[in-house]
């Protein structure tokens, strides 16, 4: 019996996830290492029902993130959780890659090609922490980035001021939950607001009931404390400047891909990036050969479930057509 080739997979969000079953289903040995200690990235961080998803209309992106990965469990694929890679080299057979796998044991695989599915995360403190006056005692407890943190707090907002920072479509949905619970709502984005029509008319609905304050093109000078609030200082032309004084602020300012340990290897720091997201052809080949990218760490534009499994299985596929 001839032996399966190996395939490591970096990340075990759903890109990696589609990418490990497919390999399987075509005849390789696909191994995922996942950073953290489960499977499942970023939707098993939303609560939320998943509208996107055909055939699961019902489901949050938790439920699917628990479906996908007892699919995986229920197959031979090896996950290695918590892994640490040491160390990635070309040789004439594809790649050695050794990983830490605990504190006291390393494991050295060849592997005939690499699919990096590492995916992305939102932004964070990294948005203010360089304003004039921000300290990590200011912001504590009345700072947020997840997408979805908002939704534990909102039975508690009712008196609250509240700033959103950013203009796309997270920070629109936040707006909206919250603005039937909060006293005032102002959303703040450095330029114009670039959401999808369905959830931008209902924002400037509420925009037009007063619910709601749109500052845009604006940019927080200062923060400060004030009472048991948080003072901002907002620019918004030389002309224009106004303070608010605002008790929770929720940062939605997008995503950045999770590709900063491709600097930790001499190999993978060659592979092609713009604004940290990875590049690659219509099969998602990056430009070193037998390495593969996939899901939201090579997409900033149309991050989602489908795209993300779809970008799995067209990985596979074109890597059983030039290696079986
Ligand atoms: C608030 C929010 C709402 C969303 N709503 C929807 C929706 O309704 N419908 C929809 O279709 N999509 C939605 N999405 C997008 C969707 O969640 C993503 O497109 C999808 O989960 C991306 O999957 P991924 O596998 O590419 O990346 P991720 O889910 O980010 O998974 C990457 C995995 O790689 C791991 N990892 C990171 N670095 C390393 C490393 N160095 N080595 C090994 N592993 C590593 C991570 O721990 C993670 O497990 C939403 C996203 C957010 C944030």
């Amino acid at each position: 019996m001839s032996v399966q080739p190996t395939i490591a997979i970096l990340g075990g969000g759903v890109a990696g996830m589609s990418c490990a079953l497919w390999l399987k289903n075509l005849g390789f040995k696909p191994i995922i290492l996942e950073k953290n200690t489960c499977l499942g990235g970023q939707l098993t961080t939303l609560p939320t029902i998943n509208r996107w998803v055909l055939g699961f209309s019902e489901h949050t992106s938790q439920q699917l993130a628990a479906a996908y990965t007892k699919h995986i469990q229920s197959t031979d694929i090896s996950v290695y959780y918590s892994y640490q890679l040491l160390a990635i080299q070309q040789n004439s057979h594809g790649f050695q890659l050794v990983i830490q796998k605990n504190a006291l044991s390393r494991e050295t695989f060849s592997i005939k090609a690499l699919i990096i599915a590492t995916g992305a995360r939102p932004v964070g403190y990294e948005v203010i922490e360089n304003i004039e006056g921000f300290t990590p005692e200011l912001i504590s407890n009345r700072v947020f980035f997840l997408p979805t943190d908002h939704l534990e707090q909102l039975p508690h907002l009712s008196t609250k001021t509240i700033a959103i920072l950013g203009g796309g479509d997270n920070a629109h949905y936040t707006a909206k939950d919250i603005a039937t619970r909060a006293d005032k709502i102002h959303l703040i984005m450095r330029s114009s607001a670039i959401a999808q029509t369905l959830i931008r008319n209902d924002i400037i609905t509420l925009i037009q009931e007063n619910k709601l304050i749109e500052h845009s093109h604006s940019t927080i000078t200062s923060m400060y404390a004030e009472q048991n609030k948080i003072g901002l200082a907002l620019t918004q032309s030389p002309s224009l400047r106004q303070t608010l004084s605002v008790d929770k602020i929720f940062i939605r300012c997008g995503f950045k891909a999770n590709t900063e340990f491709l600097q930790n290897s001499e190999l993978l720091k060659r592979v092609a990036t713009n604004q940290n997201y990875i590049l690659t052809d219509h099969v998602k080949r990056t430009n070193i050969p037998g390495i593969y990218a996939i899901g939201d760490v090579t997409n900033s534009d149309d991050p989602s479930v489908v795209n993300a499994l779809a970008e799995g299985a067209l990985a596979a596929r074109d890597l059983s057509q030039h290696l079986n």
